[in-house]
């Protein structure tokens, strides 16, 4: 590999040290040095991040919206910049258009539940995409249930990729909603969402792009992409836990009613009737995660002082010069290996089955997840219980990629296989 050490970007030369940003990389796991490689279901934590936190708990907690007194105020202003900050990483029109959700999960059942429930009609059709995390299945089976709306899935071919020859006949005039993956979480691909976005809007489709695994790894412009909604999860974008993001488009956020009901939802409230306050306010009911919220902004302003475009050149670099190290390994299988992919290695080995590979790296402090990644259709689809999964984050090096081919090399030794290759 020439480098994922320093490299050039544009004009700019970057010597990538962020690992160094990043307290809990320090220390030891079972006396190895940690080798954090499962950044698709959490990443790490910048210092500035957990400061933020500790800040906020320090010096500004109080309740937003509802106090006169200086430190409400203080708190609500901090909120509503961290509004304005998500508008402005994904490039919303308006930060009207951003809703503060508990993640990923909370921002799909919110469309599903409010947006679906009131939109969906028997016959109506929701084109899923054969590669969707279980978050973006479960919802609109539970919707699809109520409203006898059908679900239509877009095949994957062999190589982990959508069948867009397919895609393009299941999209008709019945196609109500396609909701769908923009990164996948279990193995990587990228969908040329840019191509399949027109295609949905051609046949009048609502559009819901699932970017969990994609806002840390390449910008994403909601405008220049055209879709109704994109949701993600701070926690996988370098800030805290219980935060996240449903984008939506003013018009179509704005006619859908709210879906949890209680405090800061509503305009007025008699026991007759109530009346409801303006999006987004119409869907955070009661007191929402104003420290998460806030450390989303550290998070965003971390990412963006590196800039999205360096992060993505640094993690292809690295993505690349691990697949091809891993790909040296004996009797393993990269799967989705000829497709597009940001971030995520996800692969099986003959002989040893991926919780024994996850069992064995640990040992090595090296963490890796196997298993199924809430992908159960995807692993269905190829004929396999689960995958191995090295995901990477920006704070990866080549020294990680090394110990994990070392442990895998370990591992085959302790199992006494060989390999194929
Ligand atoms: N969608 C994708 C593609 C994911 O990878 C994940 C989490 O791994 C989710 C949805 C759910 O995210 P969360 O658990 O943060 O709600």
């Amino acid at each position: 590999m020439n480098a994922p050490s320093a490299q050039m970007v544009g004009n700019k030369f970057v010597t990538p040290n962020w690992h160094s940003d990043f307290p809990i990389l320090k220390q030891k796991v079972r006396g190895r040095r940690l080798v954090y490689l499962d950044n698709g279901a959490t990443t790490q934590k910048p210092l500035c991040v957990i400061e933020n936190q500790n800040a906020y708990y320090s010096e500004h907690n109080a309740n937003i919206h509802r106090g006169v007194h200086w430190l409400s105020q203080y708190a609500t202003d901090l909120y509503d910049a961290s509004r304005d900050c998500v508008q402005k990483f994904i490039n919303a029109k308006s930060s009207d258009e951003i809703v503060f959700t508990s993640g990923t999960t909370q921002s799909i059942n919110l469309v599903a539940y409010s947006w679906g429930l009131n939109n969906l009609k028997k016959g109506d059709e929701i084109l899923l995409t054969g590669m969707e995390h279980h978050s973006n299945i479960v919802p609109w089976q539970l919707i699809a249930k109520k409203t006898g709306a059908l679900i239509k899935v877009v095949p994957v071919t062999d190589d982990g990729q959508l069948d867009l020859d397919e895609y393009k006949k299941l999209l008709s005039d019945r196609t109500a909603i396609v909701a769908m993956v923009h990164v996948s979480n279990a193995i990587g691909t990228v969908n040329p969402i840019e191509k399949m976005i027109p295609m949905a809007r051609a046949v009048g489709a609502t559009v819901l792009i699932d970017g969990a695994q994609a806002v840390a790894h390449m910008n994403v412009d909601v405008q220049h992409l055209d879709c109704d909604f994109y949701v993600f999860s701070g926690h996988k974008l370098y800030g805290p836990t219980g935060v996240g993001v449903l984008y939506g488009k003013h018009n179509i956020l704005d006619s859908m009613p709210p879906w949890l009901g209680g405090g800061d939802m509503i305009h007025t409230v008699s026991f007759e009737e109530s009346t409801y306050a303006p999006v987004p306010q119409r869907f955070e009911a009661g007191t929402p995660n104003i420290a998460g919220v806030t450390g989303l902004k550290a998070a965003i302003n971390y990412v963006n002082t590196i800039g999205l475009d360096v992060i993505q050149a640094y993690e292809e670099e690295l993505l690349t010069y691990a697949n091809n190290e891993l790909l040296s390994i004996p009797g393993l299988k990269i799967i989705a290996e000829a497709a597009p992919r940001a971030g995520i290695i996800s692969f099986v080995m003959d002989g040893i089955h991926p919780h024994d590979l996850g069992t064995i790296l640990d040992t090595d402090g090296v963490a890796i997840r196997a298993g199924h990644h809430c992908a159960m259709p995807l692993m269905t689809r190829f004929g396999i219980p689960g995958t191995a999964r090295a995901s990477l984050a920006l704070y990866n090096t080549q020294d990680d990629v090394i110990a994990l081919v070392n442990s895998l090399r370990k591992a085959q030794d302790l199992f006494g296989v060989t390999g194929s290759k």
